[in-house]
């Protein structure tokens, strides 16, 4: 194959592989996936979220339990003095008063464990939620790349194919060509090569002049488009004249 006609190819195979991925990407399926993606990265952040107020939690389950052993020992220790008659009838009601404080401490403690042990159940239910929820996401997810799978084998294959194609198409045009022709998909967009017919080139149709076209038919089969500057090929548009 020769240079100009394997570049032609290779045009019309890259054109074909991005209708092919437009058609993709365009597939209902396809925004479904995304949406379940995205889903499934909020619910995980949400999840990281829970973990760590899970973690405060139970830190402050283990502090508050810690405070009530302590105030334990210390109505336990005040106690003994009392029965060890220690405590003389003066002091006993600075002893009494002692106790009523430490008992409201206690009492204090009491009723922020409950508080916490609540809010640790409601974290426990919401993890089971996120799980549950992230499960479904993910069969959810699961089913429609099957499906989109399945509608989508026709285009697979024959992207597979034009790929194929590409490969073998490539080893007929040198590196400079390739160069020139990824730096043109890259500025027009895909559309990259145009052919001269006539004295018109197939993409900007801006009509040669005779200048021009006498310059075209002295230069390289590759050349440049003076107007819209894409590659033209002009191999095989003069022969008619020879
Ligand atoms: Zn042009």
């Amino acid at each position: 194959m020769r240079e100009p006609e394997a570049l032609l190819r290779l045009q019309d195979i890259d054109l074909a592989l991005m209708r092919h991925k437009k058609t993709l990407a365009a597939m209902p399926q396809m925004r479904k996936i995304q949406a379940v993606r995205a889903a499934r990265k909020k619910l995980a952040s949400q999840s990281r979220q829970i973990m760590g107020e899970r973690k405060d939690v139970l830190m402050d389950l283990e502090e508050n339990e810690a405070s009530q052993l302590l105030l334990h020992e210390h109505v336990e220790s005040t106690q003994a003095r009392v029965e060890s008659g220690e405590a003389n009838y003066r002091n006993l009601k600075d002893i009494e008063s002692q106790l009523t404080s430490l008992a409201k401490q206690i009492e204090k403690r009491e009723f922020q464990h409950k508080e916490l042990l609540a809010r640790l159940e409601k974290i426990r239910i919401a993890e089971k939620n996120a799980k549950s929820l992230d499960d479904k996401l993910c069969s959810e997810g699961e089913a429609l790349i099957a499906d989109l799978k399945e509608q989508t084998a026709d285009i697979d294959r024959d992207m597979r194919k034009l790929s194929l194609d590409r490969e073998s198409v490539l080893v007929n045009i040198s590196p400079e060509v390739r160069e020139r022709y990824d730096g043109a998909v890259k500025r027009f967009g895909g559309l990259a090569v145009e052919r001269l017919r006539g004295n018109v080139p197939s993409v900007c149709r801006v009509t040669v002049s005779p200048s021009v076209f006498g310059d075209l038919k002295r230069g390289p089969a590759i050349a440049e488009c003076p107007y819209c500057h894409r590659m033209l090929v002009t191999e095989g548009m003069f022969d008619l004249d020879e």
